[in-house]
């Protein structure tokens, strides 16, 4: 995909998948009207109004009776000329329309090219389109709601605004260097600059902070089953997979074993880990080993630890260390094969398990000074479905999952995070220069460093075309 060439051309590409009763055909490019009339034989097509046609090939053979919708540049998506032929739903049709179309000279789109286009016609920034891609991904509540908020400028809207205090005080040193003979002369005043450099580093970081959770309830939060042979670990995990594995099974028309075990609680999808082993015999799971299991910790973010007895104070710690900086549930299964004073010997206090989310400093060994680890525990029947509620809920909590709102920005793409990080040296010097009194020439380029950086987010600096290709590659054909 050229960007020097993209409105020399008209594409055209199916937007809707295989299957249904409706097919959608897009078209793009200055030679959109003319391939529409080619193919319906309609002279006039008033815009965005929906025309019923024959569509027919070469021969005057009917193809199918369509619906088509024109609409002309600016006023679409892609900012050009473009069109919708809506058709019945059969490949045999679709292809047959699209032939005529690239008879009549137009293109195949590449992936995402509508979309592409549409950044470049200044439909939409960059951060925008990418959001046009997650929205189509988007599998439950929370990715929807921040694919939706990127999508209607929320990240953009946020980074103008750092941008443009960072302008004004850009130009106002920049004023200064052109008067820069009267050496005592200062339009930008130095402590207000400090405290707006301030506050756009805390900004910045509250950006990129926000990509812990971003990331999260975009790929889904890691959980793994862990435990000894028996304990019920695969009772659990059908358990808690319940309903929803059905549903999910439904929904694809695909067989169990292609899935990914996910559960979704408040809207937010927790991936189960390794969890292949689980559902098959005995056998599979002894198979899976030791070294196995701390893989599947290691990915996971919340490990639940099913037990049905006492774990030694050797196991403890084991775990402790294997689960730093992770949140660790810790399960005791079949209660209800427990007489009601032996119940209340393997109760959480005996236990010696914090009761609830206690973080303690994990001091065990020197590399893991800094880490924590978050220890709750709880009592169920797996097999009897009784606390299997009360354990739903601790792995909600334990994802941490902030209250999210409508307004608020969350990353969710590991390239603005890449660029939230980088902004932050720029912006760090000028804190760093402000406080040291360097001359303003080597701060205002700081400061447009600043600028040029955060503005790669949106695509308003100069965006590599290898950068444009491998976030628009990502995107489905037709869109
Ligand atoms: P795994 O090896 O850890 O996956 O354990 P399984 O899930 O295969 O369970 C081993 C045995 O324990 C099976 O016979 C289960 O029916 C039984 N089991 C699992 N959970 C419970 C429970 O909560 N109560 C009782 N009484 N039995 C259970």
């Amino acid at each position: 995909m050229s960007t020097a060439t993209h409105s020399d051309t008209t594409i055209c590409a199916p937007a809707t998948s295989t299957g249904g009763a409706i097919a959608i055909i897009r078209i793009s490019g200055p030679e959109t009207l003319d391939i529409i009339q080619g193919i319906s034989g309609k002279d006039t097509f008033k815009p965005r109004y929906a025309h019923y046609v024959t569509i027919r090939d070469q021969q005057g053979n009917r193809i199918d009776d369509a619906i088509v919708t024109y609409y002309p540049a600016p006023h679409s998506y892609t900012g050009e000329h473009a069109a919708e032929i809506s058709c019945h739903a059969s490949d045999y049709i679709v292809t047959q329309i699209l032939q005529q179309l690239t008879r009549l000279g137009a293109t195949p789109a590449q992936p995402g090219e509508f979309t592409q286009r549409a950044f470049l016609n200044g439909k939409m920034d960059l951060a925008q389109a990418e959001a046009v891609a997650d929205l189509i991904a988007s599998t439950n509540a929370a990715t929807h709601r921040m694919a939706m908020s990127q999508l209607r400028g929320g990240i953009s809207s946020e980074l103008h605004s750092l941008s443009d205090q960072l302008q004004r005080l850009t130009a106002l040193l920049e004023l200064e260097l052109d008067f820069s003979e009267h050496e005592d002369l200062e339009f930008a005043d130095r402590t207000e600059l400090l405290n707006l450099s301030q506050t756009i580093l805390q900004a910045i970081s509250k950006l990129a902070e926000s990509f812990k959770t971003g990331r999260a309830i975009k790929q889904g939060i890691g959980v793994t089953i862990v435990g000894k042979t028996n304990v019920g670990k695969s009772t659990l995990l059908n358990r808690l997979l319940g309903e929803e594995r059905a549903i999910v099974s439904d929904t694809h028309g695909t067989t169990r074993d292609t899935i990914e075990d996910t559960i979704t609680l408040h809207g937010i999808t927790f991936r189960f880990i390794d969890t292949a082993g689980l559902r098959q015999t005995s056998d599979a799971i002894e198979q899976i080993g030791i070294q196995r299991t701390y893989q599947a910790i290691e990915q996971a973010q919340i490990v639940l630890w099913l037990i049905d007895q006492q774990p030694t104070d050797d196991e403890l710690q084991t775990m402790q260390i294997r689960c730093q900086d992770k949140h660790l549930l810790i399960i005791q299964n079949k209660i209800d094969t427990l007489q009601q004073p032996t119940m209340a010997q393997f109760g959480p206090s005996t236990m010696r398990i914090p009761q609830k989310d206690l973080a303690i400093s994990a001091k065990q060994n020197a590399s893991s000074q800094n880490k924590t680890i978050n220890i709750a525990s709880l009592a169920i029947s797996a097999k009897q479905n009784m606390g299997i509620g009360a354990l739903e809920e601790a792995i909600y909590a334990a994802a941490n999952i902030p209250q999210i709102s409508e307004n608020d920005v969350i990353v969710t793409s590991a390239r603005h995070y890449e660029i939230l990080l980088r902004a932050q040296t720029p912006i760090l010097r000028v804190i760093d220069a402000l406080t040291q009194h360097i001359p303003a020439d080597l701060v205002a380029e700081d400061l447009r460093a600043t600028i040029t950086t955060l503005n790669e987010i949106t695509g308003q600096s100069i965006t590599p075309e290898t950068t444009l290709q491998s976030i628009f590659s990502h995107f489905c054909i037709g869109k």
